[in-house]
């Protein structure tokens, strides 16, 4: 299929873009990537009158250190998230979850800012920002907006971003010294949106999980981080036992609904299995850390 008719605009500036967005008066969209968006288009579940194009604005173009975290600009593409050294450095269990994104091709063009806005639930980005705690930077012409990622994700498909707002950056703190971290996912294919994937960080402390963070995705309308089966999990040493334990915590916090691709028990099961791993990676790193 084809989009209805519409109008296109590419601004230089962040400032012309916010206006161009305000004028459209709910008539318009952001297009970024386009990975997203033209398809919804395609399909005409969306038909906005007016395109403003964000790709020649160099200052939503960056990634910089700051105080061991990272400041990420909006349309950072998802390539340069896997490749760029400095996320390695950082955020190692980032570059690795982006590696599941798509195919290249999708990753050379797709933007940070696109799929947080765009918010699918089978999406490895806004369960990466609830992982690593990220804060989110939306500007209009009422001012600039930081929103805590544990906020910004509130139905399938459906961000905190206003209809006149831009995600202009994203930033992400500091890890805990000795974090250990680990990334896993299933996919019918690859390349394949994922049926469902986890993430978790945590350190060791006195040979026992501490500050331990679980993100999980594909169980739900949204990403999920599950608190209680952190709590499970945290003072604990990573032994069989306490892997079971939280395996069953994670079961029981997640209830996902069946779909084309799996059943909602199926969904359950596996996320299980997939917390169980990326525990006993995540600490693995975090015990090696530990000891250099
Ligand atoms: C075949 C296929 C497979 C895919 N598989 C996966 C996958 O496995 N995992 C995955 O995570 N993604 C997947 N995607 C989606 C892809 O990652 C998209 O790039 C991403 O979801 C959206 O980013 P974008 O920059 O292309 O956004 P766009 O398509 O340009 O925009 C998406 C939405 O966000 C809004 N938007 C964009 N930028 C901003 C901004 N800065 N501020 C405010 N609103 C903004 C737009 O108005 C639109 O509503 C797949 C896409 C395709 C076509």
């Amino acid at each position: 299929m084809k989009p209805s008719q519409f109008n296109y605009v590419r601004p230089a500036t962040l400032e012309q873009a916010i206006a161009a967005l305000a004028a459209a008066a709910g008539e318009g969209k952001i297009i970024a990537g386009g990975q997203s968006l033209m398809p919804m288009m395609n399909f005409r579940l969306v038909s906005p009158a007016l395109l403003i194009d964000i790709n020649r604005i160099k200052e939503l173009d960056f990634l910089e250190e700051q105080a061991g975290g990272l400041r990420i600009g909006a349309l950072t593409r998802h390539h340069t998230l896997e490749t760029s050294s400095l996320v390695k450095r950082l955020f190692p269990v980032l570059s690795a979850a982006m590696a599941h994104v798509a195919h290249l091709a999708i990753r050379n063009r797709g933007t940070i800012g696109g799929s947080i806005s765009h918010a699918d639930p089978a999406a490895e980005l806004p369960m990466m920002m609830l992982l690593l705690e990220a804060r989110i930077t939306a500007v209009s012409p009422r001012g600039k907006r930081v929103i805590d990622a544990a906020d910004f994700f509130l139905a399938a498909l459906t961000s905190d971003v206003q209809e006149d707002e831009i995600v202009t950056e994203i930033s992400l703190p500091a890890l805990p010294a000795g974090a250990g971290w680990a990334f896993e996912e299933v996919a019918r294919r690859p390349g394949d949106y994922a049926l469902a994937a986890v993430g978790v960080i945590l350190t060791q402390e006195q040979g026992r999980a501490a500050q331990v963070r679980i993100g999980v995705m594909g169980v739900g309308d949204t990403p999920m981080r599950l608190p209680d089966a952190e709590a499970v999990l945290n003072g604990q040493a990573c032994d069989e036992q306490s892997l079971d334990a939280v395996v069953a915590a994670v079961r029981n916090s997640v209830q996902p609904d069946g779909d084309l691709h799996a059943s909602g028990d199926y969904r359950r099961h596996l996320v299980g299995v997939l917390v169980r791993r990326a525990v006993k990676d995540a600490w693995k790193r975090a015990q090696a850390n530990a000891k250099g």
